[in-house]
């Protein structure tokens, strides 16, 4: 299986992301794209220990398509067959290095894709148990206690099938791959100590420890 995480997909979060690691700033006019291999995978809301290599790991909670048959080529019009359910993730992001990576032109793998960088909700829901719809679905991160991302599903710059019709395009879709689909505003970073928890409409799936 693998992992495809979509990012800049929400206009607000693009605005932030360019004070951050100063980017173009600019809106995608197609989506972005990057990989995680799944020694990358957090689960069972297993801790995650930030690594000695980054001073600055971000949380980015995100809306999960689980894919659930092979695909390639896939005209939007027919991308919503190729999933039935939605759980939720956290993008870990090692902003120092994304930033160094961007400034250099380089690719972000190393900011990106390292161990334990994308944690996994242990629950998925079946989208039909949440009304159907997935451009129509809340979901909020909180830590310790305290709100930092509210995420609307209809704000994606991008939707869903438009993304897995995109991403098809260039590689081939399996059953049981992971489509994160890029994080709202408020990201920031993670301190030891901390709790995260995350909801998907008002569902709690995300609820894990940073050491
Ligand atoms: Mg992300």
């Amino acid at each position: 299986m693998k992992i495809i995480c979509i990012g800049r997909n929400y206009a607000e979060h693009v605005k932030e992301l360019h004070h951050q690691v100063a980017d173009s700033g600019q809106m995608p006019q197609e989506p972005v794209f990057f990989l995680k291999p799944d020694t990358a995978m957090l689960r069972n809301n297993d801790p995650f220990y930030i690594p000695p290599f980054s001073e600055e790991v971000h949380y980015e909670c995100e809306l999960i398509v689980r894919i659930n048959r092979v695909g390639r080529c896939i005209e939007e019009r027919f991308a919503h067959r190729y999933y039935d359910e939605v759980g939720l993730g956290i993008d870990f992001t090692a902003r120092d290095l994304q930033r160094r990576c961007i400034a250099q032109g380089l690719p972000w793998e190393q900011a990106k894709a390292f161990d334990y960088s994308a944690a996994i909700s242990p629950t998925f829901l079946p989208l039909k148990e949440l009304g159907g719809d997935v451009q129509r679905l809340n979901f909020e991160l909180a830590i310790d206690g305290q709100i930092r991302q509210q995420g609307f599903t209809g704000d994606m710059l991008f939707p869903v099938d438009r993304l897995i019709s995109h991403v098809s395009k260039f590689i081939t879709l399996r059953m049981g791959d992971l489509l994160y689909t890029g994080t709202p505003v408020g990201v920031g970073p993670v301190e030891r100590g901390q709790n995260l928890k995350a909801t998907l409409e008002g569902e709690l799936l995300l609820d894990f420890d940073i050491r």
